[in-house]
């Protein structure tokens, strides 16, 4: 497989490494790096991100280079296959941090050379400067968090940009080279008409991003957003307008030329999102980051959310990190940065491994999908198969593949808890 000509050596304090371990398998990973740093917290926010901790920036940087590169030496260098910074705002960290962990990863793993490199970003951060140093340190793909071209609603939504921003993020993307671009929309909000969602549609369609994540709008509770609806100071989201905008995007993104290929998410063909394929596939992967979470080896497992401590553990595990004879669920539970681990068992593998595939709109395909889970699932399933084939939300492709039909695209998760255990 190639590798990376990362022009990044090993970093300094890290010790040789040793031969792999095997337990990873040849298939590799997925890295996902958790930047736990927002400028300003936006109020239906409720991922573990942080405002006015900017003098944690330098022990951050030290403490996710620490983590990965301890993991690294337990999982004896496996390769990755993509690597994803998200958060929080990737590119709010200084200048040169992104470029310092990409080398980082670069020098400990073996980073396929056409790894998919993405970087979320929030579109003020995204000067031309700023942008040609991401794309210096090795950042493919920009993932651009535009949420709305109504300035209203970016207000209502604490977003710092407007539309015209927006804009202009992706027009220096596109000066400083960036081929790939996400951008995220959101609908089903608060005072959101689908006048005001059309015109968001269309605006960003011709801004022609390779791709689009569009999401509906979830009140999380403790958030702000949450509690103004609570108090009647906004009103609830209309799930039949939301469902109405939904419908709206898929004609006028078909129309547009972009393959609609995972409930939430468009692309030009071939320019699927690497990094999360690999989480719909049920594929491995590992989070470095406070409160990143990790799947591999049967476990599901997450790291410590606060962010000063995250740092004091990574200090630990970096210390006493060395190359691991096998995998176990007990030597990760002792890994000092990880906070709780959970054993996927069977039946959660199989019903992940349904509810995730079909998440792909092109369909599963089961064999495949059994194949990789240990799993015969077509077995496993049948009674479940053919009742939702009978009720027309699920369907059989000429090529024997299974996927959701239109219909079911809205009621997506009443078909996915079909697969549940009772
Ligand atoms: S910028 Fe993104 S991660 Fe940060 S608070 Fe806003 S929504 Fe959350």
């Amino acid at each position: 497989m190639p590798l990376l000509p990362a022009g990044a050596a090993m970093p300094q304090s890290a010790p040789p490494l040793t031969p792999p371990a095997p337990a990873i398998g040849d298939g590799g990973i997925s890295l996902y790096v958790h930047v736990p740093f927002c400028l300003s917290k936006c109020p239906y926010c409720d991922f573990n991100t942080y405002q006015g901790i900017e003098s944690q920036f330098g022990d951050f940087r030290t403490a996710v280079i620490n983590e990965l590169t301890a993991w690294s030496r337990a999982l004896g260098r496996p390769v990755v296959n993509t690597v994803f910074l998200g958060g929080g705002t990737p590119s709010y960290l200084p200048d040169g941090d992104v470029a310092r962990i990409l080398d980082a990863i670069a020098g400990a793993y073996q980073v396929r050379s056409d790894a998919e490199i993405t970087a979320e970003c929030n579109p003020n951060d995204l000067t031309p400067a700023k942008c040609a140093g991401l794309r210096a340190a090795g950042i493919n793909r920009i993932s651009i968090g535009v949420q709305s071209l109504d300035n209203g609603l970016l207000a209502l939504l604490g977003r710092r940009h407007d539309a015209g921003e927006a804009a202009t993020a992706v027009a220096i993307c596109r000066s400083v080279g960036f081929n790939n671009v996400n951008l995220d929309l959101m609908y089903g909000l608060p005072q959101q008409s689908l006048e005001q969602w059309r015109d968001t549609v269309a605006r960003t369609a011709a801004l022609a991003p390779e791709h689009l994540s569009l999401y509906a709008l979830t009140l999380e509770a403790g958030t702000p957003l949450h509690r103004w609806v609570e108090q009647g100071r906004l009103p609830e989201p209309d799930p039949d307008l939301a469902a109405d905008m939904y419908d709206f995007a898929r004609v006028a993104l078909r129309d547009a030329g972009y393959h609609h290929y995972e409930i939430s998410n468009w692309s030009r063909p071939g320019l699927e999102s690497e990094h999360n394929l690999a989480y719909w596939r049920n594929l491995q992967w590992l989070g470095a980051g406070p409160g990143a979470h990790s799947s591999f080896a049967g476990c599901r497992f997450w790291t410590v959310r606060s962010p000063r401590e995250y740092a004091r553990r990574a200090q630990e595990w970096a210390a006493a990190a060395g190359p691991w004879p096998s995998l176990s669920a007990e030597a990760i539970r002792a890994v000092p940065t990880v906070d709780d681990l959970e054993a996927i068992d069977d039946a959660t593998t199989a019903a992940e491994t349904m509810f995730l595939g079909l998440r792909l709109l092109d369909g599963m395909d089961v064999a495949a999908a059994s194949a990789r889970a240990g799993i015969d699932l077509a077995a496993r399933y049948e009674r479940e198969l053919a009742a939702l084939t009978a009720e027309g939300l699920l369907a059989w492709t000429a090529d024997e593949r299974l996927r959701l039909t239109e219909r079911a695209y809205l009621v997506a998760n009443q078909v996915f808890t079909r697969f549940l255990a009772d």
